[in-house]
Parts: structure tokens; sequence; C-alpha cells
């Protein structure tokens, strides 16, 4: 067992068998001789890891046939004007949901591409909720419909899927990607970093149905269409090779615990250890809507915030690390995406007990 609990947002803990598992095949992968990160992208070696990697992926999510999956680079970020360039097909406008930082910064961007209507925005309290889709006001001809899954800072997560009729509906799950079982027919795209739930940084994935590629504008750069990446299987230049390697390990971890059904049952489990801890004190506050709080990334405060650097002090002492809270929001956050074993959250517990009490 490794001696520490990593609470960072992203890049974040990996499963300690797949680090395991790559350290063991690091100098001679397969009888190969090489390491991955040393094979041509095109070679039958590194092939047959890309092929893999995404027929697991397949498997794990229920991914229908008429959808691509693209590995690209770029981040999520990239994909914050991707999806304009590729999606807007001549229409206006788009339809975006507003719950934090997350969807703030896919809005501006889709901005330079489109009209952006904002359906909905929970900024009028300081992004603690999800506004219920009653209340949405949607164009009338949106070219798609856009929502954050998961809000990695405010630590505010959707428990439902959207309804968005005809128009495709899109979702960056960055965050939460494979932490429960997700119904993909229901969306047009789906994408995320993989750094966060999935992999190594340097990774993005994108689940688009097919009848969405190829409507680019012309002028569209080459890297920047999906068309063109699904045609070339995601090698129009070279692939992020190691970390599309790690990811299918990922994969196949989850497999090993269960699939997503049992990886959300864990999910749930060490979720509601730590949100009930905390609502049991007054000591220690998250701001979030019970049915809105997010289970991968849980921000909280604690009663003086002069109190934050002897809380995280002692927390590293106990080998409990990057437990501050984002810079924008101060306090404190949790982030227990799949990798981060029940110990660990048992461990986080235990010591917001103790530091209560000693500090209460
Ligand atoms: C981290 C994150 C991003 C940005 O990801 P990059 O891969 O760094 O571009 C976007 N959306 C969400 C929800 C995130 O958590």
């Amino acid at each position: 067992m490794r001696k520490v609990f990593n609470f960072s947002a992203g890049p974040a803990t990996l499963p300690e068998e797949v680090l395991a598992q790559a350290a063991a095949e690091m100098l001679d992968w397969h009888g190969s001789g090489q390491s991955v990160m040393e094979m041509s992208h095109r070679g039958k070696e590194y092939m047959s890891i890309h092929e893999q990697a995404e027929r697991d992926l397949r498997t794990l999510m229920g991914i229908p046939s008429n959808y691509k999956v693209l590995f690209l680079q770029g981040g999520a970020t990239m994909q914050f004007a991707m999806i304009p360039v590729n999606l807007m097909r001549g229409k206006a406008g788009a339809d975006y949901v507003n719950t934090g930082e997350w969807s703030k910064k896919a809005i501006k961007e889709a901005k330079l591409f489109g009209a952006v209507n904002v359906v909905a925005s929970s900024e009028d309290r300081s992004f603690t909720y999800v506004p219920p889709q009653a209340q949405w006001k949607r164009a009338a001809d949106a070219a798609y419909l856009h929502y954050c899954a998961n809000e990695t800072i405010g630590g505010v997560e959707f428990g439902w899927i959207p309804e968005s009729g005809d128009v495709p509906l899109v979702a960056d799950v960055s965050s939460n990607f494979l932490s429960r079982p997700l119904d993909v027919s229901k969306f047009g795209l789906l994408y995320g970093g993989a750094q966060k739930n999935i992999g190594p940084a340097g990774l993005t994935i994108v689940v688009v149905r097919e009848d969405l590629l190829g409507h680019a504008p012309k002028s569209t750069p080459t890297m920047l269409d999906y068309k063109a990446q699904a045609d070339n299987d995601s090698m129009l230049n070279t692939p992020p090779t190691w970390a599309i390697y790690i990811a299918g390990l990922v994969f196949q971890w989850i497999a090993r615990q269960g699939g997503l059904a049992a990886i959300e049952r864990r999910n749930v489990e060490k979720a509601s250890l730590l949100y009930d801890y905390l609502d049991s004190t007054q000591f220690y506050r998250n701001p979030v809507d019970r049915a809105d709080r997010s289970r991968m990334n849980v921000p909280f405060t604690l009663r003086d915030d002069a109190l934050d650097e002897p809380f995280l002090k002692g927390a590293k002492e106990r080998n409990l690390l990057q437990l501050k809270g984002h810079r924008s929001v101060g306090g404190m956050r949790a982030s227990i995406y799949n990798a981060m074993p029940i110990e660990g959250v048992r461990a986080l517990v235990d010591y917001l007990r103790e530091f209560e009490k000693s500090h209460g």
C-alpha cells in the first residue's frame, strides 16, 4: 500500500494496481523489449494497445455502434472550441446551462463561434445547485444543448440526464467520467480530460454520434475537425500513446471491480461517508443542495478560515494530501474519484473528527 492519500482534483490519484502494472511493464512491454513510450504509434504492438483500450471503453460504457470514440489532445478546454466549430452546423447558436466555473469557460469559448443562449444559471446562489429543467428557457432552434455533468470546483453534479428532444445533448464529463453507468444513446457528444478519473494528463476522450460528424466549416483546421479525427482513428498525428495505454489499464481495472454499476456503489458509499460527517457538525460546512452534491468533488469550509492553515498542516502530517480548495472558492476540497479507496475517505473523516475535537 502507498503511504499517502491524494485528494487532488486533477491530475489525480490512480489505482495502485494500475501503477504497479505500468511499472512492471515499463522496460519491456509484453516481451517487445520496449517501453510503450518508445513504440511507433503505427506499429502492431501499440496498435493493439490502442484498439484494446477503445474496445474496453466501449464495453464498459455500452457505447452504441453508431458512436465514434476519439482519443484527442488539448484537454477538455480544447473541446470548448471544437464543439461549437463542429456542431453549430449553420445554426445561429447553441443552448448552455451555467452551473459553475467550467460551464462559464465553455460558454465564453462558444461565444467566439455563435450566439449562446444560457438556458438557466445557478450563479444567483453562488453555483450551489442545479437549476431544475422545468425552469430552463431553451431557444427554438439551438444547434445543441450543453451542460457540465459535474462542476469540479463547486462540487455540483447532475444526478439526472437532461431531456433534449431532437437537439443533440452535449456533456462535459471530465470529472465524473466512468463514475457511474450512463446511457450514451441519450447524448450527441460526451467529452472529458483523462486526468481526473481516467489516467494521466494529455488525453481527452470524445464519444460522438456519427451523424454529427462532417459539419465543420471548410476553413476548420484539420486537427479540430471531428470527422478528420474519426476517419483517421485519432491518428491524424502522433496520439498521446502513453496516456492511452494507462487509460486502457484503468478501463481493465474498472472491469475487474465489477464495471460501472459496482464503481457507482462504491462512489456512493464513499461520498455518503464524507457528507454524513460534514452534515453532522456545525464545525464544517458544504454549501451545495443535497440532491445536487457531487460524488467526486466535495468542497467544504471550516467554521473559521483562520483554521485553514493548521488544518492543512495537520492533514499533511497524516499523509492526507492536496485538500486545499480551489483558489476561486477557498476552504477545502476533497476529490474522491474512482481510484480513491474507501480507506482514504475513512482516514479523512477520522482526521476531520480529530481536528474538530482539538480546535472546536
Ligand atoms: C478539469 C476540467 C476541465 C478542463 O480540463 P483540461 O483537460 O485541463 O482542459 C473542463 N471541465 C471540467 C468539468 C473539468 O473538471
